[in-house]
């Protein structure tokens, strides 16, 4: 497997994931229970995936799960209960990741894809001014907790014949903007960890990307840009595929990269 060379024209919004891309596919996501992961959770069990649900609050995963079976019985397939593994990143020691990554291993003995989707926005202030836990917990729980959850995960991501880790980017994240603070710098840290960890995983299974989904109508596109018309943003149902492409057969060999979702 190569490191992806920017230049090879590889653009998962080019490619049309089959119905069944994910068909057996086990697939860990987290921030699951709302935004952009609850798109992404519907459509990947749509398309056959078998889920980990990592989300912070119980009551929101319960509801997701109850959605994912209402759904998988209306496609008229068989239901398949995603197993809901409560994990508040900012606050997860280490046996709390041990437990996921036992529930993983238990089940399935393998995992073929992992998406790290959840993320906070903190405040957008100045660097002079920039409230200090505030800087601390956003980059907890987007960068640290990100590489604890894969650290933790590797046995099960190395089982799978075909792996894909997706971290989530994110403009800020390429190009450093005035007043985006911790969330910026957070989403570089995670250009870089894609980096690194493809680089290390070069000769492996296991692929490892960053995607950027660009403006989307969720609550934090809403509370960074609280006065902007929401009519203008796309949908997160609208931009599911290009991350089933990068989940499923149709991205294998692709490393290293970082990608746009719109
Ligand atoms: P939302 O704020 O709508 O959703 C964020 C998700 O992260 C929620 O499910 C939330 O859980 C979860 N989360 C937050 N804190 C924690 C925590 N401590 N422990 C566990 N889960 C947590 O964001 P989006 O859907 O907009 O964003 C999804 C990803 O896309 C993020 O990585 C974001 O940076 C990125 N992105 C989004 C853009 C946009 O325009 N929307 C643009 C560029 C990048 P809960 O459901 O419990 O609240």
């Amino acid at each position: 497997m190569n490191v992806q060379n920017p230049s090879s024209g590889f653009d998962p919004r080019q490619v049309t994931p089959q119905p069944d891309a994910l068909a057996g596919r086990v697939i860990a996501i987290t921030g699951p229970t709302a935004g952009i992961g609850r798109a992404l959770a519907m459509e990947f069990a749509r398309r056959g995936a078998e889920l980990i649900l990592l989300g912070r609050s119980v009551r929101k995963l319960e509801a997701l799960d109850a959605e994912l079976g209402v759904l998988q019985r209306h496609a008229g397939g068989p239901v398949v209960p995603a197993v809901l593994a409560p994990l508040d990143l900012e606050k997860a020691l280490a046996g709390d990741y041990d437990a996921v990554a036992d529930a993983i291993e238990k089940r399935w003995g393998r995992l073929d894809g992992l998406v790290h989707n959840a993320s906070q926005l903190g405040q957008l202030a100045p660097i002079e001014q920039y409230d200090v836990p505030t800087w601390m917990r956003v980059m907890h729980v987007n960068v640290n907790a990100a590489f604890a959850l894969t650290q933790v995960l590797m046995p099960s991501l190395r089982a799978s014949p075909d792996a894909s880790v997706l971290f989530t980017s994110s403009g800020v994240g390429r190009r450093g903007r005035a007043y985006w603070g911790a969330y910026a710098v957070s989403k570089f840290a995670i250009e870089g960890l894609t980096q690194v960890l493809a680089g290390e995983l070069e000769r492996t299974s296991v692929r490892v990307n960053a995607i950027n989904p660009g403006a989307v109508r969720t609550a934090m596109r809403r509370q960074a840009y609280p006065s902007e018309d929401l009519a203008t943003l796309r949908d997160p149902d609208s931009l599911t595929a290009p991350y089933v492409v990068m989940l499923g057969a149709a991205s294998r060999g692709i490393t290293g990269g970082t990608f746009d979702a719109q």
